[in-house]
């Protein structure tokens, strides 16, 4: 259990033990342990991320090794196959339905949710309308980026802006889609004279600097593109989320192309091992750029706009590099040990992104940090508690709304969230129910 955050937004202990088990039966794993990610292991404990956890769940200082939603036979599980606990009488799955907005009755003292339009997947345009009884409720769960947008678009956010696109203001809130956050990562590339084993996250160093250092290795090579690892992977479907819109010149896309040529040859081996900085203080936030749900808003999350997060990021490469030094790493995977400014020019050149270079890339690890940054995909924030929702996750004075998802975090739980968003689905799911039970027999 993640207990420093648990007591942080205030959940119930034991409906948490409950809900966790509940998730982790169904769908996690045990990894079958690579050995890329037991040189990382072994470098961290000799570096001193102690005490070894072994295999665990909780999230505890030292190093440890986490569950997995690969099964033995390498199949992926995923929280869609939580829902084979749901009644099939009682749930209709829509999966291609496309929320448009949440729609309300304003005529009474507060705004009340009378139901959603949503579009299917021939573009035509649906009506879901809530029941009558008080209990019925629309609970959005479109993520970090999707439950800002939709309250947005909806017409609950800050008057100025959604008058600006002309959106009829149902709620002035100037909270929505503020607190945006991102963990930043950067990579260590850890070169190898011959290719190593495919492996995604399994060994952590949850360090008391306050970041996490874990890893990924082997790639994958067709027709030139570059699959399976974080970094590179990042830079193809998640870079954009590094610099503000406004700098995405062609230069800069230019440079992204030409910089993805001069990926060295040994990058195609090796592995990488990442420093993620664990409670991000840098914020940011997220506007809309039309009233089209299908287009993707503006995000910007200032990433090391608070020196502390640069700091810990500083903190982190630092041992990161001391642990690919290792001997362990240096065995496996047949190099010898490198200098520390070598290691940061290799790795300089392999983190993909499209920040411009500086020549103190790897004198400065400030600039490091700044400049090889890129996300993790551990975003969150926009519908923080107390600002947007309240602490059952009801939308501040709204009736008949809840917003369940990453979005209400203010901090990215555990080394990676997901196990906690979906022990949250659990926890609010049955929380919810024994309320309604409550409410029927008048308790
Ligand atoms: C590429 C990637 C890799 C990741 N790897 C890991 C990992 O290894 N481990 C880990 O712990 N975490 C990982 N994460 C993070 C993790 O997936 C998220 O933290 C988590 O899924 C957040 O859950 P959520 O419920 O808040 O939002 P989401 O899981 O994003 O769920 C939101 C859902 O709402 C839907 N939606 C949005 N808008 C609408 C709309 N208008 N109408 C209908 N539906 C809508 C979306 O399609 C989505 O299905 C990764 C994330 C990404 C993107």
């Amino acid at each position: 259990m993640k207990c420093r955050f648990i007591n942080k937004v205030g959940w119930d202990k034991k409906l948490v033990n409950e809900s966790y088990p509940w998730v982790e039966k169904q769908i996690v794993h045990r990894p079958k342990f690579s050995p890329f990610q037991s040189a990382l292991r072994d470098s961290l404990i000799d570096t001193g991320v102690s005490p070894y956890n072994g295999f665990t769940y909780d999230h505890i200082y030292g190093t440890k090794v986490g569950g997995t939603i690969f099964d033995r036979f390498g199949r992926r599980h995923t929280a869609a196959e939580l829902l084979a606990s749901g009644n099939p009488d009682k749930l209709t799955v829509l999966v291609h339905a496309t929320v448009q907005k949440i729609v309300f009755d304003t005529t009474g003292k507060r705004p009340k949710v009378v139901g959603v339009i949503f579009n299917d997947e021939n573009g035509k345009q649906h009506e879901a309308m809530l029941g009558n009884d008080v209990q019925s409720e629309v609970i959005l769960s479109s993520g970090a980026i999707g439950s800002p947008q939709m309250l947005l678009l909806s017409g609950i956010g800050p008057k100025d802006e959604l008058q600006n696109l002309n959106i009829s203001v149902v709620l002035n809130n100037p909270f929505v889609g503020k607190g945006m956050i991102d963990n930043p990562m950067n990579n260590i590339f850890v070169p190898s004279n011959r290719p190593v084993d495919v492996s995604l996250i399994q060994t952590v160093g949850i360090t008391k600097k306050g970041v996490y250092i874990e890893a990924s290795s082997g790639f994958s090579q067709s027709n030139s593109s570059i699959h399976c690892h974080h970094g590179i992977v990042s830079a193809e479907i998640g870079q954009l989320s590094t610099i503000p819109p406004k700098q995405r010149s062609i230069e800069a896309i230019q440079a992204y192309v030409k910089s993805k040529r001069d990926i060295p040859v040994e990058a195609f081996n090796g592995g990488f091992v990442l420093t993620k900085v664990g409670s991000a203080w840098s914020v940011g936030e997220l506007k809309l750029n039309n009233t089209n749900v299908n287009d993707n808003p503006t995000i910007t999350f200032n990433y090391f706009s608070h020196p502390y997060d640069l700091q810990r990021c500083v903190e982190g490469i630092r041992m990161t590099i001391k642990v690919v030094q290792s001997e362990h790493f240096t065995n496996y995977t047949l190099c010898k040990k490198e200098s520390m400014e070598k290691i940061l020019n290799i790795s300089v050149k392999a983190n993909v992104n499209f920040i411009p270079r500086h020549a103190n890339d790897t004198t400065s690890l400030e600039q490091f940090c700044k400049d090889t940054v890129i996300t993790i995909w551990h975003y969150h924030g926009g519908c923080h508690v107390g600002k947007v929702v309240d602490p059952d996750y009801k939308v501040l004075d709204v009736e008949r709304l809840r917003v369940v998802d990453g979005s209400t975090f203010t901090e990215s739980p555990g080394t990676n969230p997901q196990a906690t968003v979906m022990m949250m689905g659990r926890y609010m799911g049955v929380k919810i129910l024994r309320d309604r039970l409550g409410r029927l027999a008048g308790i």
